[in-house]
């Protein structure tokens, strides 16, 4: 049997592409008029298009490869995996080697206090669980009035029914008339988009935004409140990393009024921020985190909740069976590609070392672009970092909508080699891992030339 793949010419394989395949989160019209960009192949941090032409991943695809591209443990692995079980379910009363080596590993390298993992398919299906699970809990504890969520404006928990109401992206619930009965949101500890006109500090902001938790919940009855779910560092949303005094506050909140805390890990976990967790870097203990992408660095699907020994004893204890499961939880291969990622990044002492070495090399060089005179604010935490673009600094002045400065700076940047992603007029990066000083070094060159090609573009358009 032959593959003909990789033969056609780039024109070829976006005329096939735009004829058939519908991309997510994507205005299809717009991107067939322009043709997608065919990636062929990667390695450590570096992709190649079907042109030659190679780019610095700095998104690390999406948010996934932790361990970058082309680690043959992870494809030895699966391949030996798919050789002997293919495939088996979890449902029937049976388990295999793969998934319970790999929740055994997992909840070995989870915070202390959580023992038990769910697999699923994908974040967004790891939220679903959440969703399910945290009122299962409250049942078993005798509260079944604690049914409601509350999340934030502007998170983003995932593209499933549940997830997305979850989520607080007004696009997305304006779109298809979400959010499901008993979600409530609340604003976010986004600083320079909403908290520098305040008056306020940042560290004031933080408290304010988490307060308004502690308002709504007095609002709704904590009788009637399940939980609340938030990422420890807003991915999606435009890399916005609350002030120190935020999670703090939400963590007593919680523990008061007697919610359960989740963690949503997608992003954070597995090292992005450079501690194992997100809850670690932030000092917070929550009671369920739903985990993907770094899980196994995108070599295979899977999501998973990690599951606290709050929640779990009393769900194992009284609920009698959880009516929730996906065919595909804790797949071989998917658990196979997660151990060895996971081993990968102990042997390799990957979080340390981007925390040691990367980390800090990264805050310089990203910091360092805040002289630049369309950059308003360069942030980082670990390996995630944002830049906010501006049209003027003396007063921050972003740009009107319509000049789409963000998107335009997108595509700039990956002409200079480089994948940024914009939210807005917010440039965001997280790059695997494993990126090393000198990358790191050409990550902030490539960035700069980009800003610069911006600012003359703007200019010659008379947007500046
Ligand atoms: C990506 C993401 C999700 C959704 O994960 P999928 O695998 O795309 O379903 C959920 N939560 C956060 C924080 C994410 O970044």
């Amino acid at each position: 049997m032959t593959l003909h793949r990789n033969i056609r010419t780039t024109a070829e394989y976006q005329a096939i592409d735009a004829a058939h395949h519908w991309h997510p989160f994507t205005d299809t019209k717009d991107l067939n008029a322009k043709g997608a960009r065919v990636i062929v192949k990667a390695e450590g941090v570096w992709l190649t298009d079907s042109e030659g032409a190679r780019i610095l991943d700095g998104m690390a695809g999406l948010w996934c490869v932790n361990v970058g591209y082309g680690r043959e443990e992870i494809v030895e692995a699966v391949a030996r995996q798919m050789r002997e079980l293919p495939y088996y379910n979890t449902f029937f009363q049976c388990t295999h080697p793969a998934a319970a080596e790999f929740a055994e590993a997992l909840c070995a390298q989870a915070p202390a206090h959580m023992n038990r993992v769910f697999f699923t398919n994908s974040g967004s299906e790891a939220n679903d669980t959440v969703f399910r699970l945290a009122r299962v809990y409250w049942d078993c504890m005798g509260k079944p009035s604690k049914k409601i969520f509350i999340a934030r404006r502007n998170g983003y928990h995932g593209s499933t029914v549940a997830a997305a109401s979850l989520g607080g992206m007004a696009p997305m619930h304006a779109q298809s008339g979400l959010p499901i009965e008993g979600v409530r949101h609340i604003g976010q500890p986004y600083w320079f988009g909403e908290g520098r006109d305040s008056g306020m500090t940042p560290e004031e902001f933080g408290l304010a935004r988490a307060r308004e938790l502690e308002a709504m919940i007095d609002e709704l009855g904590a009788d009637n409140v399940c939980a609340f779910v938030a990422e420890p560092i807003q991915g999606a949303g435009g890399v916005v990393i609350p002030p120190d005094s935020y999670w703090p506050e939400i963590q007593r909140i919680c523990r008061e009024r007697d919610i359960l805390l989740v963690a949503d890990e997608v992003i954070c976990g597995f090292g992005r921020t450079g501690a194992w967790w997100g809850s670690e870097t932030f000092g917070i203990e929550p009671d369920l985190m739903p985990i993907a992408k770094g899980m196994t660095s995108g070599y295979q699907p899977m999501g998973g909740v990690l599951i606290s020994d709050r929640v779990a004893g009393p769900v194992i204890d009284k609920a009698g069976e959880f009516f929730h499961g996906f065919t595909y939880s804790g797949h071989p291969a998917a658990a196979a590609a997660g151990l060895a990622n996971l081993r990968i990044m102990q042997e390799e002492r990957l979080v340390e070392r981007a925390a040691r070495i990367a980390a800090p090399r990264l805050a310089q060089v990203w910091r360092a672009l805040a002289d630049h005179p369309l950059v308003g604010e360069a942030r980082c935490r670990g390996l995630v970092g944002a830049l906010e673009l501006v049209r003027s600094k003396p007063d921050m002045a972003r740009f009107p909508e319509h000049v789409g400065a963000g998107a335009l700076c997108r595509d700039l940047s990956v002409r200079n080699g480089l994948v940024m992603r914009a939210v807005g007029d917010t440039m965001i990066i997280a790059p695997p891992l494993v990126i090393s000083e000198d990358e790191i070094d050409e990550l902030g060159a490539r960035a700069r030339r980009t800003l610069d090609d911006l600012a003359e573009r703007l200019e010659r358009e008379g947007a500046l």
